[in-house]
C-alpha cells in the first residue's frame, strides 16, 4: 500500500478552497493587520470557558487551508494526541497535541472581515494556514510565492528588505508572525500558565509545549529555512523540537471513521489535570 502524501498543494481535491484561502491571507496579512489583531485579543477577554469546552466547539469546524483532510478539527486533535501517546511522548506533549489547533475557536468572536469565520465557505485567512513573518520580505520557499506579491506590505520599503523592521539575531520569538489560531493560543496560555504558576499548579505545560503551539504552522522557518538571520542562541535547536512535534501533527491525518467519545474517555481526565478551571479566552 502507498503511503499518503501530505501538504499536497498541486491535485489536492481540495485545492481550490485552499488556494483561494492562501490568495486571501496573502492579501490581508500585513504589519496593520497583525498589530490590530493583537490589540483585539490582547487585553480584551471574549469569554470563559475550560479547555474541554473550547475543544468540543471544534467539532464542526474544518479547516480550509488543509488540503490533506476534510474532517472537523476535534478529529485532527485526537489523531495528534494518540499518535504521540502511542510513541510513548510525555505526557504535556499529548496534551499540546490535543489542544494546539484550539486557537481555531476565534471564529466565535471574529468576522469576515477580519478573516476569522467558521461558517461553510467563509474566509479563515485570519484562523489558519501557514505562517510567515510580518515586516520583512516574504519568503520564496511558502505555499504557492506567486502570490506574495499580492501582499501590500511587500511593496513598503520599511518592509520589503530581507531584514525588514527587524535586527538579526533579535530571535525568532521577537519576531511578529502572522495573525492566527497559533499566536492566539499561545497567548491565552502564557496568561493562563501564569496563573497557575502563582497558585504552584502541579500540571503545567513547559516553554517547549508553548512553542510547539506558537510555531507549529511557521512552515517557510521550519521547513523551509527562512529567517535563520533572525535566530538567537538556541533557536536552532526550539526549531528542532518544533519539526518534532510536527510530525504528529502532519503524519497522524486520516479521514478515517472516529469516535468523540474515544477522544474523552481516553484524555479527558489528563486534560482536566493541566486545564482544571475555565481560562480567559
Ligand atoms: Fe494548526
Ligand atoms: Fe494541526
Amino acid at each position: 500500500m502507498e503511503s499518503p502524501v501530505f501538504r499536497n498543494y498541486s491535485d489536492s481535491d481540495r485545492r481550490d478552497v485552499v488556494h483561494r484561502h492562501y490568495k486571501l491571507m496573502r492579501a490581508n496579512q500585513t504589519v496593520a493587520y497583525v498589530h490590530s489583531m493583537h490589540a483585539k485579543f490582547g487585553p480584551l477577554k471574549h469569554a470563559h470557558m475550560t479547555m474541554r469546552e473550547a475543544l468540543e466547539h471544534l467539532r464542526g469546524y474544518v479547516d480550509a487551508s488543509d488540503p490533506d483532510v476534510s474532517l472537523p478539527n476535534l478529529a485532527h486533535a485526537y489523531q495528534t494526541a494518540a499518535a504521540m501517546r502511542d510513541a510513548g511522548e510525555p505526557e504535556w506533549m499529548q496534551v499540546t497535541g490535543l489542544i494546539h489547533d484550539v486557537g481555531k475557536i476565534m471564529y466565535f468572536w471574529g468576522n469576515p472581515g477580519d478573516g476569522q469565520h467558521g461558517g461553510a465557505n467563509a474566509p479563515q485567512w485570519g484562523l489558519s494556514g501557514d505562517s510567515w513573518v510580518v515586516g520583512c520580505a516574504l519568503p520564496s520557499s511558502m505555499v504557492f510565492p506567486e502570490l506574495n506579491l499580492n501582499n501590500p506590505d511587500a511593496l513598503d520599503p520599511r518592509y520589503c528588505t530581507e531584514t525588514g523592521i527587524y535586527q538579526p539575531g533579535c530571535g525568532i520569538q521577537s519576531l511578529l508572525f502572522t495573525w492566527g489560531h497559533d499566536e492566539y493560543l499561545y497567548q491565552v496560555l502564557l496568561r493562563n500558565r501564569a496563573e497557575l504558576a502563582a497558585r504552584d499548579h502541579p500540571h503545567q505545560l513547559p516553554d517547549d509545549a508553548l512553542a510547539m503551539i506558537r510555531f507549529h504552522s511557521a512552515y517557510p522557518w521550519h521547513e523551509g529555512g527562512a529567517y535563520a538571520w533572525a535566530e538567537a542562541p538556541g533557536d536552532a535547536e526550539l526549531k528542532q523540537r518544533v519539526r518534532h512535534f510536527n510530525g504528529y501533527d502532519l503524519y497522524s491525518k486520516h479521514n478515517g471513521v472516529w469516535d468523540e467519545a474515544v477522544l474523552w474517555s481516553e484524555f479527558g481526565a489528563l486534560l482536566d489535570r493541566f486545564f482544571p478551571e475555565p481560562l480567559a479566552w
